[in-house]
């Protein structure tokens, strides 16, 4: 059977971009600035340097350039496992009976199997670059510390994880890998920081949350020689480092004339979907297109469907600079029956004003929902999705059976973030029947929304 698409789309041999795409350039109206904790002032390169690699720090505050060169070291390793597959979803459009076409971008070809090593890998390039010895930096689920340890083991730099304490004990794997590419793995919190010591103090039997992690992860780089702080997501340089996805499937597209209605993008921080979407959302803006783009977030998590938009601050003990972004409250810990990942209290600062400007939806999906929709998809088209991804499959497959009952024929793109091979405890969980839903009270988010800071509104 010969399809005029193929099942595998490349616009080219040598498929990898040159460029990142920096959406903000594209913005009439901007994200609001970091501001510094204690003057309340936009922060200042040299704020954020004592924390930040030199040029994350420049790529974070850049807001006109629109195309950042890709260095040519970096291209090569992203050639290693890049372009990643853009997959025509053949076989889940004949299972829905639906007149949509339906395409993903598959992210979890490479060994940490997820999209995170797309920045993990310019940051450590960069690091290396700079003379920098050492990299700290927290995972939740385990593939952001995953990616970060092969890119580290590659560009040849020491690596600290603090992994969250619940996912280090759900997924043991994980930290092996971390270990096997020589990283330092410390579940958190722990008694290796002040931070850690002190929430240890307050709550002994904490299950950790990302954002007690991030704090770690900072003192410790703030206090060795030669050793800087590197985030996987919510930062606008992740952002841009991530839109290395967007940029080969809008080359993809362009190449066979696909012009997509709807995007969707699971959101934690929000990097692949920001990456996913980010030259398409630049075509919206400048007027040229009118696509859609969805959100899909965790239930238990529900950043942009029930946050509150505030400056607040990225990490539990309060040291990072002030962003404007969707937040639950640094406070905010999720429960810890939530298997999936996408677990942080606040959203990239972009993707907050887009949304805010009605230029991006969302919704929340819980998890038993999310899951039918993996394991749904695993048996149709082959691929184990990460709990993460599978957010996005959920909204995905009801866009689909919408254009069924319509029968309208639409164009769905959506962001296979990950595979889901560490995560056989929540799929355990899921085929006994034993994993449950819990979507926190407006009095569970009252306590997170009593977090935020008073002093920047
Ligand atoms: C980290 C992760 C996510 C969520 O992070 P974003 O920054 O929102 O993209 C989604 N999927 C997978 C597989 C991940 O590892």
């Amino acid at each position: 059977m010969a399809h005029t698409i193929p099942t595998r789309l490349y616009a080219a041999e040598d498929a990898i971009p040159r460029f990142w795409y920096n959406l903000r350039a594209d913005m009439t109206e901007k994200p609001d600035p970091i501001l510094h904790p204690g003057t309340l002032r936009p922060a200042s390169p040299e704020d954020l340097e004592g924390v930040f690699c030199k040029e994350s720090v420049k790529q974070e505050l850049d807001e006109t350039t629109r195309l950042v060169e890709i260095p040519e070291g970096l291209r090569d390793f992203y050639r290693a496992y890049r372009p990643a597959p853009l997959i025509r979803a053949y076989f889940l459009e004949k299972a829905l009976d639906t007149p949509a076409e339906i395409y993903y971008k598959h992210e979890g070809t490479n060994t940490s199997g997820s999209h995170k090593l797309n920045s993990a890998a310019a940051q450590a390039f960069y690091a290396k670059e700079e003379g920098l010895s050492g990299l700290t930096t927290e995972t939740g689920a385990g593939q952001w510390g995953s990616a970060l340890a092969m890119a580290c083991a590659f560009f040849g730099l020491r690596l600290t994880v603090y992994m969250v304490k619940v996912s280090a004990a759900q997924k043991p794997y994980r930290k092996a890998l971390m270990e096997t590419y020589g990283a330092e793995v410390v579940p958190s919190p722990s008694d290796t920081t002040e931070a850690g010591k002190r929430i240890l103090s307050q709550d002994p039997d904490t299950s950790g949350s990302l954002g007690c992690a991030i704090s770690e992860a900072i003192e410790k780089a703030v206090r060795a020689e030669g050793c800087r702080y590197v985030l996987g997501s919510v930062l606008n340089h992740v952002l841009l480092h991530q839109s290395i996805i967007g940029q080969e499937v809008k080359a993809a597209f362009d190449h066979y004339g696909i012009r997509p209605d709807i995007i969707i993008g699971c959101a934690g921080g929000g990097s692949n979907l920001g990456g996913l979407i980010a030259p398409f959302m630049g075509e919206r803006l400048r007027g040229v297109s009118k696509t859609r783009f969805i959100a899909v977030e965790p239930a238990s998590c529900p950043s942009f469907t029930r946050g509150i938009y505030a400056y607040d601050f990225g990490d539990t003990a309060r040291t990072t600079p002030l962003i404007k972004m969707y937040t639950l409250g640094s406070g905010f810990i999720p429960s810890p029956n939530h298997a999936g990942g996408l677990r942080y209290h606040g959203m990239n600062p972009t993707l907050s004003k887009l949304y805010r400007d009605g230029f991006l939806e969302a919704r929340a999906e819980t998890q038993t929902d999310v899951f039918d929709a993996a394991v749904r998809f695993a048996k149709i088209e082959g691929i184990l999705p990460a709990p993460e991804s599978s957010h996005a499959i959920k909204a995905a497959i009801d866009e689909a059976l919408e254009c069924k009952r319509t029968g309208e024929k639409k164009t769905i793109l959506f962001g296979l973030t990950g595979t889901g091979y560490f995560d056989m405890t929540a799929y355990t969980a899921y085929n006994a029947g034993t994993m449950t839903d819990y979507i926190p009270t407006d009095e569970d988010l009252a306590k997170g929304f009593s977090s935020l800071p008073q002093t920047a509104r």
